[in-house]
């Protein structure tokens, strides 16, 4: 596992800070989906922060509403404010929020073939990017374009920044994403699965060559997965989201040792371990709530093994628990944990 606790305490300058997010999506005019329903977090100067869950959690919600790109209508932006060093975001003009991502928020996605565009050559859309965000001549940027290139691991740099994403396997165009959301030197960069499509050997690769390349750039990373062994790879705190609300909150090395969520312990279980030979991983059973259809009570309750007639009835607050550990359970909170045999 790639941290500490005094690792992570290095981190104290806020960068990211979201409070009380809501986005809500009508849904044929009569229902409301409450896809991210009061959500709370921030990210450090050079911090990595995983945010976890199943599809359906709210994860990608929470991350495209950063970036405002959430399609409105039918989205709608119901309460919050995203801050980004103080500057609130939420309230930026369209304009200026064009300058903010790209210049000061890289994004790198799940598949990079439907980012990059097939009809450009790379080179076309790394100089487009520093052309537009950093008022480069053309010469000057195509040279930037092979240097950032050469920096994210691709060889012959020269030859491939004239040639088409469809002539690179998928790692490589991994790779020139990273390059282009890197090209600005951003402050947050935000991954969402971004080695999902890529086999075990280029996941890898590519995560320690965004943490390479966070350091490198002094950014901090918001880093979306559904993959535990992604987190402890690369996380040095974890959010843990289900149905639209954070659950569980902690640093990497205290979620993975002490894990006080039910829905946190059933990710862990979903991991692969290499002691054990397991013909299949165990899922979690049942699915998450669809988001206009939410219980009153805890939103994890039809599939936690240990819901009791309180769980069905009061919703949980997410609270403190230890220092920098959250959870929203009513289990931690009686008898110590003991129901979970802690
Ligand atoms: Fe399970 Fe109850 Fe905790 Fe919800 S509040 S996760 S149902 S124990």
């Amino acid at each position: 596992m790639k941290s500490s606790t005094v690792e992570t305490n290095k981190h104290k300058e806020v960068l990211l800070e979201v409070n009380d997010l809501k986005v809500y999506f009508d849904i044929n005019r009569k229902k409301v989906a409450k896809a991210v329903d009061g959500v709370d977090f921030s990210i450090h100067k050079g911090e990595t922060v995983a945010l976890v869950g199943e599809s359906g959690s709210g994860k990608s919600v929470t991350s495209l509403s950063v970036m405002r790109l959430i399609q409105m209508p039918p989205g709608k932006i119901v309460s919050g404010s995203i801050k980004l060093d103080d500057k609130e975001l939420l309230s930026l003009p369209e304009k200026s929020m064009r300058r903010v991502r790209g210049n000061e928020i890289g994004m790198i996605f799940q598949e990079p073939m439907t980012s990059l565009d097939p009809v450009f050559t790379i080179g076309n859309q790394i100089i487009e990017s520093l052309v537009y965000h950093q008022g480069l001549s053309k010469k000057s940027a195509r040279k930037q374009a092979i240097e950032l290139l050469n920096i994210v691991g691709i060889a012959n740099s020269e030859k491939v920044i004239d040639g088409y994403p469809h002539q690179l396997s998928g790692g490589m165009r991994q790779r020139v994403m990273i390059a282009i959301a890197l090209s600005n030197n951003p402050k947050l960069l935000i991954a969402d699965e971004p080695t999902t499509a890529l086999d075990v050997t280029v996941q890898s690769q590519i995560l320690k060559l965004m943490l390479k390349m966070k350091d490198t750039f002094n950014s901090s990373i918001l880093l979306i997965t559904h993959d535990m062994g992604v987190v402890a790879e690369t996380a040095d705190r974890v959010l843990v989201m289900y149905g639209g609300q954070i659950v569980e909150e902690a640093e990497v090395k205290e979620l993975f040792l002490n894990p006080n969520h039910p829905y946190t312990m059933a990710l862990l279980k979903t991991m692969p371990n290499l002691d054990q030979h397991v013909r299949r991983l165990p899922s979690i059973k049942g699915n998450v709530p669809p988001a206009h259809m939410f219980p009153e009570g805890c939103r994890f309750a039809d599939r936690c093994e240990f819901a009791m007639e309180r769980c069905r009835l009061v919703a949980p607050e997410l609270e403190n628990i230890s220092d920098g550990h959250k959870v929203r359970c009513h289990l931690p909170f009686m008898k110590g944990g003991e129901a979970l045999g802690q």
